[in-house]
């Protein structure tokens, strides 16, 4: 039976070695999991890919940024946000039987006959994990008291996209 190709699918088989980007556009919906579905994530979201392959591995890093339409915690105004969320992962060539790690955090083991990666997965908890912990809107005083705990998100966000940036150079320079 032929597989049907995934959503966020990356053809490794003739991949050359050194970093390759790749850009995605898709929809909520394409996801197919209620939990990233309306009202939040109603439009285009973007994914870019940067994959570098060696010799032993493939390293993917993985960013979405998406326009997500959310509502206040406290007074439900809607809120408009750009969402941004990036992962990173490690793929590891080899065959050593050592499944049971395949989903241990950032490293999995790739069979030297595989052809493709599929980030559908990751690409949708990358997505989830972008979600703010709490929205609040500029509105109201009554909003805007507990802004100071999503300001110091807000700076982690950048920093975490800073060293996003970073490692993707990182990446790029090292084939240079
Ligand atoms: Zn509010």
């Amino acid at each position: 039976m032929r597989k049907e190709k995934s959503l966020i699918e990356i053809r490794i088989a003739e991949l050359n070695q050194g970093v390759h980007e790749y850009t995605f556009t898709c929809k909520a919906s394409d996801f197919k999991n209620p939990e990233i579905e309306e009202p939040a994530f109603n439009g285009d979201i973007q994914v870019t890919v940067a994959a570098k392959k060696t010799d032993t591995e493939i390293v993917t890093a993985i960013e979405t940024v998406t326009d997500a339409e959310l509502s206040c915690d406290i007074c439900l105004a809607p809120v408009h946000r750009r969402l941004s969320g990036q992962f990173t992962i490690f793929f590891v060539f080899g065959n050593q039987g050592n499944e049971a790690h395949e989903t241990d955090g950032e490293y999995r083991t790739l069979p030297p006959s595989a052809t493709a990666i599929d980030l559908t997965e990751d690409v949708r908890e990358t997505l989830l994990l972008s979600l703010p912990v709490k929205v609040v809107c500029e509105a109201y005083p009554e909003c805007n008291a507990l802004r100071t705990d999503e300001e110091t998100q807000t700076e982690d966000d950048q920093t975490q996209n800073s060293n996003w940036k970073a490692s993707l150079q990182e990446l790029k320079h090292k084939f240079h």
